[in-house]
């Protein structure tokens, strides 16, 4: 059956307003709403009304979805990934490994990445995403090997193609195994060439206005793979075209380990010793900080990426969320690069999130109200974003649909709760900006088994 119903005839229909109706739950990313669903203004995108429980939009509408056994949500956004890595998931050599010899084996296979496998695996990635309701995503890409140079624009290419925001990170590795890190020679590049280059993806695709669909962000990858050179000279090219900055950070015990001894500092010293402790910044992990770390983190205003499945495949540790919360750090959600996860699906990513956490503090002091907050509005907030991450007027129109219409959440009774702890991963539609992208459990703009029969050639092509 199509939910879809149409109450004015075609010719009438310029203001193309849409009532999504009768969700049986609804998460703003304030707070869990009773309401009667929203209004979505198609023309700019925007959610134009949020309606009350039992009572229909004040103003006309043209169109309206019953989503009657379906829990609504703002679409979920993803601030971690490399989605190159969709490519070399459960690889043999790299099962069971801690992150430096992970690294170490994977290193020598994605240095040998081609555009159009780049092309595939991002395409791919969005779309299984977007299948799991998610509608913003942040990617690091931070390898350049000579075939792959322009690896951003390719990126920017096939989010196109999907249709979901991206903040798409120019990721870099100055410091080579000659040098002293970890990455092949193959796969870094000298630092005016990195730099050159991210200026002209700031001019060329970075989108500074409400709504924005792309977004630029500068990303060194790791204090073990740059030199201190350029992490300063990226935070002034950064602040000079006011783009965001990302980094991993504090994800193991080697990492703190490896700047002892390189620098004479710990991870976070370092970073600010490099003018990084700042509100335009935000890390992935962020797990081994010390109180005082944390106090200061707080104070700068920086924003981490929890990546819970990650932390638990590579054997991390757990991030310390609720104190980093605590000071005033942004706290949001990240799947990670799909060879340290090997899925990229956010609403089981929010379920990880509870339930890691849950081996840290006490069952009331984290909920799966926290974990979907993490998921959208703290997600925002760590990209910087004020228009995205919840459901209120004015918003972005970007929105996730679970139907509950399946065997795992039979007999629950708080629709919500059961999205996530029953294991809610497929979501029935999604929209973004205002468009659907996805209706009926299935993409609407691409073909799933045609993009998925390319990545696969693609994955198997790499290895060999
Ligand atoms: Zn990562």
């Amino acid at each position: 059956m199509n939910p879809i119903q149409t109450v004015l005839p075609a010719n009438k229909r310029q203001m193309m307003k849409l009532w999504i109706k009768h969700p049986l739950a609804t998460f703003t990313a304030n707070r869990q709403d009773a309401g009667n669903g929203v209004v979505i203004d198609q023309n700019t995108g925007k959610i134009s009304e949020l309606v009350p429980s039992g009572q229909s939009p004040k103003k006309p509408y043209d169109q309206s979805y019953d989503a009657s056994g379906q829990v609504l949500l703002p679409g979920l956004i993803n601030t971690h990934h490399h989605l190159y890595q969709t490519l070399t998931r459960a690889y043999p050599p790299a099962l069971n490994k801690k992150l430096f010899p992970w690294l170490q084996t994977l290193y020598p296979i994605w240095a040998k990445l081609k555009p159009d496998m780049l092309f595939n695996a991002t395409q791919l990635g969005l779309s299984e995403l977007l299948m799991s309701g998610c509608t913003t995503v942040a990617d690091h890409h931070y390898l350049f090997p000579e075939s792959l140079t322009e690896a951003i624009d390719i990126q920017v290419s096939a989010a196109d193609s999907v249709g979901t925001r991206v903040m798409l990170t120019r990721g870099s590795m100055s410091l080579g195994e000659k040098d002293g890190g970890l990455p092949p020679q193959s796969t870094v590049q000298n630092e005016a060439t990195i730099l050159e280059d991210s200026e002209r993806l700031i001019h060329r695709y970075h989108q500074s206005q409400e709504g924005a669909k792309v977004q630029i962000a500068l990303a060194p990858c790791s204090p073990f793979s740059v030199s201190t050179e350029l992490m300063k000279e990226t935070a002034k090219l950064a602040r000079k075209h006011n783009v965001r900055l990302h980094t991993h950070l504090a994800e193991t015990h080697d990492e703190d380990n490896f700047c002892l001894e390189r620098f004479g500092l710990r991870p976070l010293d370092y970073l600010e010793s490099v003018d990084w402790l700042a509100n335009d910044v935000w890390l992935a992990h962020g797990i081994h900080f010390n109180e005082d770390e944390i106090r200061r983190m707080g104070q700068a205003g920086l924003g981490v990426c929890h990546c819970p499945t990650s932390n638990m495949l590579l054997a991390s540790g757990v991030c310390r969320t609720k104190e980093l919360e605590s000071t005033g750090v942004h706290v949001g959600l990240g799947v990670d690069g799909s060879a340290s996860n090997d899925g990229s699906n956010m609403m089981q990513e929010v379920r990880q999130a509870l339930l890691i956490n849950r081996l840290r503090y006490a069952a009331d002091e984290v909920t799966h109200l926290d974990a979907l907050y993490w998921a959208t509005k703290g997600s925002a907030k760590v990209l910087g974003r004020q228009d995205i991450g919840e459901l209120a007027q004015g918003k972005q129109a970007d929105l996730a649909l679970f139907s509950l219409d399946e065997l795992r959440f039979s007999g629950s009774h708080d629709p919500l709760a059961a999205l996530v702890l029953c294991g809610g991963h497929k979501a029935a539609a999604v929209m973004c900006a205002g468009e659907w992208l996805i209706k009926n459990e299935t993409l609407l703009h691409l073909d799933q088994h045609a993009i998925m029969k390319a990545h696969q050639l693609s994955a198997q092509a790499l290895v060999a």
